[in-house]
């Protein structure tokens, strides 16, 4: 009886959920129905074969951005999904498109176990507020954070009052019959962790985003010195591959920081630094460059916002000497808008008006989006701009204002960056330390290039079906 109960039971699961396959033979052994339609496997193993982990790979074998896994038990029911991203070139006005066709998504089908965040860029979260509220999420307490205050500001849905794994580095987590072990990594993105998921006597360890040369490089040596063993699968990003200068090694924000009192010591007029609001390690360099030089880092309060969702007290606050912050029109609106004046409170230590700043003693965050506002009100003649985003980033048809406000006023532009993302030389050493069966590419547009560069390499296509052993397959598509 209870033989037949588990064959109904395996059966519902396949017949609810594409995840799971079933193929026209029937296997010789226990005559269930999941026997891959392949005569050469070996029969004897039959066991060892039915109970394994299945990935598949919806958004990420041939771009960076929109990542998006699902990944299957065989030997208890579920699923879970690695990321949620929205591509990088999205048409935010029709992001139902977007959606991967990942079964209970919309309506928390009871197999579907979690979405699992690894870090809060969009590329990874964007899409997570658009599914079915009750399905858990598992994400970094501070990751967390930030993205509900921006969602404050922006009038958007938060993450706050969903069911929510909050990510502990180290900690494992069970969910079903996948254990998740989250581990801090050095990378742009604040609180970002790659994930060592565990199921069906299997290990499969995705990377998320990371690199080695940051303010957190030491999590990364540590991570090689001691490296999780017995690897099926890794799942590794290559951002950088196929870019410029693809085989050097990276700068590090220690040496950004020195470039950076050099730029504010040398400059005449208003120094300007354009930067991700996202990228705390950066803001800390500037911080720091601007102590070095005497003078005044004074950030929008968005990003000051972002800063203090942080909850780090070690980070820059508006309450710190050398720390100005500007209320922006449009979060001033909202705050009038809403009637929220108590959302000032926080900037007043260190309030600070675009006519007041002091070309000699301040260093101002520029943000794209404020152009016309610092024109209208903030003393730019003879200014300079620090440039500190990927360069690709510049060429934006979205920052065609910028780029015309550039060359119309000759402001000069000095390049100062260094990449969230691991230099070709640590994603060996990466590699190399964690030693996988088998490595399959993701989050990179140059998967085909990875042969050459790592061993073990297995390329995989976006909406394929895979075993996280090593034995071939059928391709499972659904
Ligand atoms: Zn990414
Ligand atoms: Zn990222």
């Amino acid at each position: 009886m209870l033989y037949l109960a588990q064959l109904e039971n395996r059966l519902r699961r396949a017949t609810e959920s594409p995840a799971l396959f079933l193929c026209d033979n029937i296997c010789r052994i226990c005559m269930c129905k999941w026997y891959p339609a392949r005569s050469t496997l070996d029969q004897a193993s039959h066991s060892e074969i039915v109970e394994r982990m299945k990935i598949r790979i919806h958004r990420g074998t041939r771009q960076i951005g929109g990542t998006c896994i699902e990944v299957a038990a065989e030997s208890a029911p579920g699923r879970i999904v690695l990321d949620l991203g929205l591509p990088l070139d999205a048409d935010t006005d029709a992001l139902h498109t977007l959606m991967p066709n990942v079964p209970g998504l919309h309506d928390a089908g009871d197999d579907l176990l979690g979405v699992l965040i690894s870090h809060p860029h969009q590329d990874h979260v964007g899409l997570v507020h658009d599914i079915h509220p009750t399905i858990p999420i598992g994400i970094g307490a501070a990751g967390q954070r930030i993205l509900d205050r921006a969602a404050e500001w922006l009038d958007r849905p938060k993450l706050e009052g969903r069911p929510l794994i909050h990510w502990q580095s180290g900690q494992p987590v069970t969910l079903g019959p996948f254990t998740i072990t989250p581990l801090l990594v050095d990378h742009s993105a604040y609180d970002a962790y790659a994930l060592l998921i565990e199921a069906d006597g299997q290990r499969l360890f995705y990377s998320g985003d990371f690199r080695g040369h940051g303010r957190k490089a030491k999590l990364f040596e540590r991570l090689l010195a001691n490296p999780p063993r017995d690897i099926d699968v890794l799942m590794m990003e290559g951002t950088v591959i196929g870019r410029d200068g693809e085989g050097e090694s990276f700068p590090t924000e220690a040496k950004l920081e020195c470039e950076c009192v050099d730029a504010f010591n040398s400059a005449e007029g208003l120094r300007l630094v354009w930067t991700s609001t996202q990228n705390i390690d950066r803001i800390i360099t500037l911080y720091r460059a601007a102590k070095r030089s005497g003078k005044r880092l004074v950030l929008d309060a968005f990003t000051a916002e972002m800063l203090a969702a942080t909850e780090n007290p070690n980070l820059p606050q508006p309450d710190w000497p050398n720390i100005g912050v500007y209320v922006p029109e449009w979060m001033r609106r909202k705050i009038a808008r809403d009637k929220a004046f108590d959302k000032l409170e926080p900037f007043k230590p260190s309030r600070v008006y675009l006519e007041q700043l002091d070309p000699a003693a301040d260093i101002l965050l520029f943000r794209p989006g404020l152009l016309k506002e610092l024109i209208a009100k903030a003393p730019l003649a003879g200014a300079q701009l620090v440039y500190s985003n990927w360069l690709g980033y510049l060429e934006d048809d979205a920052n065609q204002p910028v780029r015309d406000w550039l060359s119309k006023n000759a402001i000069p532009t000095r390049y100062i960056h260094t990449s969230g993302h691991a230099s070709v030389p640590d994603l060996r050493r990466f590699a190399a330390a964690l030693a996988p069966k088998k490595l399959v590419p993701i989050h990179s547009f140059h998967g085909d290039r990875f042969d050459e560069l790592f061993a073990n390499v297995d390329r995989r296509d976006d909406g394929e079906w895979w075993p996280a052993g090593n034995r071939e397959s059928t391709s499972w598509r659904s």
